[in-house]
């Protein structure tokens, strides 16, 4: 069973393609992490699956049910998806209990709030009203709400962007595991990719309206499609394969350089890992910043190329120190555009 399905959408406001041709499934019991840059479409998708506006071509389905095909249009309320945004839209004169049971709709109400106020942690704010909360504490009430009336899919656009970084590690990782507990699939949209690392079990890159690449978060972090995923993902290194000899290692690795990449355009994606910094010559440590845990080394090759080494805080090397930079064994470069 999928829980979501999109089917060729496209969405347009006027002459902006906001979502383009996006085919995309949710597998039951998924979490789906959907990043891109701000403009991209993301919260578009996500308002197109909860019925906030019509889709312009495509199909979306809800489990084995057409939401959207243009003809058929499923007015919000009818759609059983579930909506945390990052502004947490709790009724200011509501206290947190009947916030919670405010979207269950018959004598249960009291009842499933308080059930879900306890998954949440916040059986003690019952009474209290939202302005007498946290920005964390908001966030889990919202999500309680959300939960409440038994969503078959929840939808969450950037729900701890306003959090500070060391709450909202923790408040995320709590919804990940409460969305897990209740076997509720979700997508959940950031433009923070360490969010997305951390909490999909797929990712889906999203940009121009366009799904560019899908796949766990080791594939995309590891196995881009392409330089704007390598780059989103995470911090890069891009070197010419001219300059593949400048790192050792790097050349006996891809065998024939000219036979893996013909285009001469193409690059050599390194992350930070993936180079050791070793005695030797060939290239010169150009900058240091530390990062607290590590030092991360700017290391300017012999063709003028620049690569980034990860190291040990208690491992330093000094800016001007002549080194050879090494790929590291059991790292692969990933051949990108130039
Ligand atoms: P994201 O959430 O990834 O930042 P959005 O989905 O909000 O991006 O927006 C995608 C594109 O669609 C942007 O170019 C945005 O300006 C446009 N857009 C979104 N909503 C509307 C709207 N209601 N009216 C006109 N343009 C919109
Ligand atoms: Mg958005």
């Amino acid at each position: 069973m999928t829980a979501l399905q999109f089917d060729h959408v496209t969405k347009r406001f006027g002459k902006v393609v906001a979502l383009d041709d996006v085919s995309l499934e949710i597998a039951d019991h998924e979490i789906l992490a959907l990043v891109g840059p701000s403009g991209c479409g993301k919260s578009t998708l996500l308002r197109s699956i909860a019925g906030i506006h019509p889709v312009d071509g495509g199909t979306i389905r809800l489990g084995d049910r057409v939401v959207d095909d243009g003809r058929v249009q499923l007015p919000p309320e009818r759609r059983r998806v579930g909506l945390v945004f990052q502004e947490h839209a709790l009724f200011p004169h509501l206290s947190v209990a009947d916030n919670v049971g405010f979207g269950v709709r018959d004598d249960t109400a009291t009842a499933r709030s308080y059930e879900m106020l306890e998954l949440v942690g916040m059986t003690d704010y019952a009474e209290r009203f939202p302005h007498e909360l946290s920005g964390g504490e908001r966030q889990r009430v919202a999500l309680a709400r959300a939960l409440a009336p038994r969503p078959e899919l929840m939808l969450l656009d950037e729900p701890f962007a306003s959090l500070d970084t060391n709450l909202r590690a923790r408040v995320r990782d709590d919804v990940v595991e409460i969305l897990r507990s209740t076997r509720t699939p979700a997508v959940f949209v950031t433009h923070d990719q360490h969010d997305a690392l951390a909490v999909g079990d797929r990712i889906a890159v999203l940009r121009g309206g366009r799904v560019v690449q899908v796949g766990t978060p080791v594939e995309v972090f590891h196995r881009p499609v392409d330089r704007f995923v390598a780059s989103f993902m995470g911090e890069a290194s891009y070197v010419p394969f001219a300059d593949a000899a400048d790192v050792s290692g790097l050349a006996d690795d891809l065998g024939d350089p000219a036979a893996v990449a013909p285009a001469a355009d193409r690059a050599l994606m390194l992350r930070p890992d993936d180079i050791v910094l070793e005695p030797g010559d060939g290239a010169v440590v150009e900058h240091a910043e530390f990062r607290g845990t590590v030092w991360c080394y700017t290391v300017l090759l012999a063709n003028g190329a620049r690569v980034k080494s990860l190291r040990n805080h208690l491992e330093p090397v000094e800016v001007g120190t002549r080194v050879r930079a090494v790929l590291r064994p059991g790292h692969h470069p990933v051949i990108v555009d130039g």
